[in-house]
């Protein structure tokens, strides 16, 4: 390769790896695996090596993570937190134990630990309290998420001794979390989270608590970030001492004394990592010793101590023989591919979700194809590509269907969606998957009454809408196939118990476009009974917070419609509860404050009171704190060293107090 195309392909490279960073770590969003972004790393290091002069100080082979985001308050690592050099394979590993040898003579052994895959975070105790929680961001700068953090169990809040210390350690959303969040979030029309490393990192960059609370995360700790006066002379004995003190370690750990032994505890994981219930993307290698750990130092990017050996992304071939369509409650047409079963990262797979018709046509599936399967963040199988090599002129062009498998009626491509849709609300199978989510959990919690009995209830059609289900006789039940009597009186009580749910629980039932458990809660909260909600009108909608147009719209057309008022009135009849039932919401009209329903921006160094604690007293008094100022910003507060954020608002003719007119106001 000559300079000139070097050049030109790092340049693309920058391009490539400084859209790939932007939407995984801030984001939380990646549209590349990591096998690829790494592979794309390596040739661009590997371009760097060989003509030097193309290297940048703004090479992306220079960068830790990401920047930290505006909307948190910045916290300064004292001591970076860094990256790790990577391994991709045996030579690799070797390559690292030789220079580590070269360094600090024959005598090194290593420590082993899982790589766990999810976001590095620091904590900070003082006197033995956990005061303060970040992330690793740029490694220099990361971002405040005490709050988060404090909703993760296994993180003590007080040690068993009264040390000020900083320790570090990798957050991480456990498997069954992940499957569990994604199933909810499809079923309220949420996009789901590409893996559980994205979904921990998303959940705790979250401004509210309530939602990294509610997504079940834990952590591994692995490092002391500043020993001090521990006595700790080995990274194992800190190992131990982080045990002592009351955190959470990986004991899945070992002391090798040899890079064999480390190549076998390597090769040990391969096998068994489906097994855990967490995910790893590799081991962690880092030598025992500290004084070794010292002499050996720091590169720009990591420590020359340690290295992460990655693991490949598994991938397997097997012959896709079908595409069956199924349509949703919404009535989206999604293709699966029937796949001959093959054992992938841990499980067998037959099917794969294909998403909508222009993935089929993008990875050109024809049916009869030999594809490449693997699980995307290791759960969720999907079709990598095509073995176009391996076509025999047998396999045949997939065709979707102009009409509905389930009504045949026409099917229409929305505005701006890539997905078909059955529009006709009469389509028995939306209405059987409508059913369905009625009785989830989320929604009617309706015990006993799984996806097969629904179907039967409708085939039978003992029931045709939600309704219905209020005027089963214990007689129908019991003709049902496998249905005794205890379960035929199981279900009539739980059928009966549901009618004394909260309104929100039957708003997200009733399965309302865009309308998500939690709009539901907050919908639910602000009218308080579905005679209300009946009512309601687009602008009444919109002034709440957290709903948009698109959802105020969906909301008020659903109300307008006789079928669904005839349905309520059904609903009624069954004596199912119509008001909201919860703690009530505080009314921003009815708290005395200056600050009730106004955005607020903060900017600069706050002396007296810290950004957490005015953006916290803002929010108890009804205002909004937002990250970036705008037309839509009310009032900035600029604190000592204010910079582009006050200037703007004194563009956009903002309000502008200082430190202490908000002091004043708060305290008023
Ligand atoms: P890294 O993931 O290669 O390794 C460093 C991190 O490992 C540490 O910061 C820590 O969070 C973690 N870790 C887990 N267990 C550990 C243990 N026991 N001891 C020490 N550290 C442990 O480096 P990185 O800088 O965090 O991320 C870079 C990687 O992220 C890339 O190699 C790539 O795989 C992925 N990435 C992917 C995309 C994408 O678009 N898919 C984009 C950017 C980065």
């Amino acid at each position: 390769m000559d300079l000139k195309t070097a050049e030109q392909r790092v340049h693309e490279l920058h391009r490539l790896l400084n859209q790939y960073n932007h939407e995984y770590y801030v984001l939380d969003k990646p549209s590349v695996s990591d096998a690829e972004y790494d592979e794309l790393m390596r040739e661009l290091q590997a371009l760097e090596l060989e003509f030097p002069q193309v290297k940048t100080t703004d090479s992306p082979s220079l960068r830790i993570g990401g920047e930290p985001l505006e909307a948190f308050v910045k916290v300064q690592h004292t001591i970076p937190m860094l990256s790790l050099g990577n391994a991709f394979n045996e030579d690799d590993l070797r390559d690292f134990d030789r220079k580590v040898r070269q360094a600090v003579g024959e005598n090194v052994s290593y420590v082993c630990e899982l790589k766990i895959d999810g976001l590095a975070v620091s904590l900070r105790y003082e006197n033995g309290v956990f005061i303060q929680g970040a992330t690793r961001g740029d490694g220099t700068t990361g971002e405040d998420i005490t709050a988060n953090l404090k909703t993760i169990r296994s993180i003590p809040l007080k040690l068993q001794k009264p040390f000020t210390l900083e320790v570090r350690g990798e957050a991480f959303m456990p498997k069954r979390s992940f499957e569990a969040l994604n199933k909810a979030r499809e079923e309220q029309e949420e996009e789901p989270f590409a893996n559980p490393r994205n979904a921990a990192a998303g959940s705790l960059r979250q401004l509210d608590p309530r939602i990294a609370a509610s997504r079940n995360l834990d952590i591994f700790l692995y490092s002391i970030a500043d020993l001090g006066e521990t006595g700790v002379i080995s990274h194992r004995d800190g190992l131990d001492l982080l045990d002592e003190l009351g955190f959470k370690t990986n004991h899945e750990r070992q002391h090798c004394k040899t890079i064999e032994e480390v190549i076998q505890y390597v090769e040990g994981w391969v096998g068994k990592r489906p097994d855990l219930p967490y995910d790893i993307d590799g081991i962690v290698i880092k030598v025992d010793s500290l004084q070794q750990q010292e002499e050996l130092g720091f590169t720009a990017k990591s420590p020359r101590w340690a290295v992460a050996y990655k693991f490949p992304a598994e991938e397997v071939t097997t012959i896709l023989r079908d595409i069956e369509l199924s349509v949703g409650r919404t009535g989206v047409i999604t293709p699966t591919a029937i796949l001959d079963p093959v054992r992938v990262a841990g499980t067998t797979v037959k099917r794969a979700s294909l998403h909508n018709e222009d993935l089929i046509r993008e990875k050109d599936i024809k049916i009869g194809d030999h594809v490449v399967i693997k699980k995307a963040g290791d759960i969720i199988p999907e079709v990598v590509n095509v073995l176009e090599d391996m076509r025999t002129g047998t396999e045949t062009e997939f065709k979707m269907p102009t009409e509905c498998p389930a009504c045949d009626s026409e099917l229409v491509r929305i505005e701006g969606e890539v997905a078909l849709r059955c529009v006709n609300p009469k389509c028995p199978a939306q209405i059987r998957e409508g059913l369905i989510h009625f009785v989830s959990r989320n929604a009617m919690n309706i015990d006993g009454l799984g996806e097969k009995v629904i179907t039967q209830l409708f085939q039978e059609q003992l029931i045709k809408d939600v309704a219905d289900l209020y005027f089963l006789e214990r007689e129908q039940l019991l003709s049902l196939e496998r249905m005794g009597e205890k379960s035929v009186d199981n279900l009539l009580q739980a059928i009966e118990q549901s009618k004394e749910n909260s309104l929100e629980k039957l708003l997200f039932g009733l399965g309302i476009r865009h309308v998500g458990a939690k709009a539901a809660k907050t919908i639910a909260q602000e009218f308080g009974t579905m005679d209300q909600l009946v009512q309601v009108q687009n602008h009444e909608l919109e002034a709440i917070n957290e709903i948009g147009e698109k959802m105020a719209d969906a909301i008020v057309t659903y109300f307008d419609n006789e079928e669904v008022l005839e349905l309520i009135e059904k609903l009624k009849r069954a004596e199912v509860n119509m008001e909201y039932k919860g703690p009530k919401r505080i009314k921003l009209d009815e708290v005395d404050s200056y600050f009730a329903g106004k955005t607020i921006v903060l900017t600069g160094k706050l002396e007296q009171l810290g950004r957490n604690e005015a953006k916290e007293k803002i929010e108890m008094l009804g205002g909004k704190v937002t990250g970036s100022v705008s037309k839509k910003t009310d009032l900035v507060v600029a604190g000592e060293d204010a910079g582009s954020k006050l200037t703007k608002a004194q563009e956009l003719g903002i309000e502008i107090w200082d430190e202490e007119q908000l002091v004043k106001e708060l305290t008023r």
